[in-house]
């Protein structure tokens, strides 16, 4: 695992969304991701019962749709800080972007002073219960 300098503006980006448009049961998770050409794409999750996307996905897709095809850095927020991806995000996120960062929050601090770290085993993980609704 190696630590990077944190992309602050990706984080306060993230945080931003998850602030402002996150606010009902079917969007609690936000994500940004760093473009290769230095835009940043922020998107949030679909949330559904049978499977919708989370946040990191939708992203995903959203920077296709703009033609950023190559992301370098993503990171979640809800309404805890910064979350890491869920086993099926960072499956995806890997195949997709194999040299991809993805900014966690550092084990022993709350949110928000995350460390990006780059893993590619998708390891046991955060379980999806960190993408279900966070408000009753
Ligand atoms: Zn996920």
């Amino acid at each position: 695992m190696h630590t990077h300098d944190v992309d602050q503006e990706l984080v306060d980006a993230a945080t931003e969304v998850a602030r402002t448009r996150c606010q009902g049961d079917r969007h609690t998770m936000a994500a940004a991701a760093r473009a290769a050409d230095g835009r940043i794409v922020t998107g949030v999750n679909a949330y559904h019962f049978t499977g919708g996307p989370c946040a990191e996905l939708v992203v995903v897709g959203s920077a296709a749709a703009q033609g950023a095809h190559d992301l370098k850095t993503i990171v979640a927020v809800g309404d805890r800080g910064v979350v890491p991806p869920c086993g099926r995000c960072r499956q995806a996120l890997l195949d997709y972007f194999p040299a991809l960062q993805i900014v966690v929050a550092t084990p022993t601090a709350s949110a928000p002073s995350p460390s990006a770290t780059f893993s590619r085993t998708p390891t046991s993980g955060p379980t999806t219960s960190s993408m279900r609704r966070h408000r009753p």
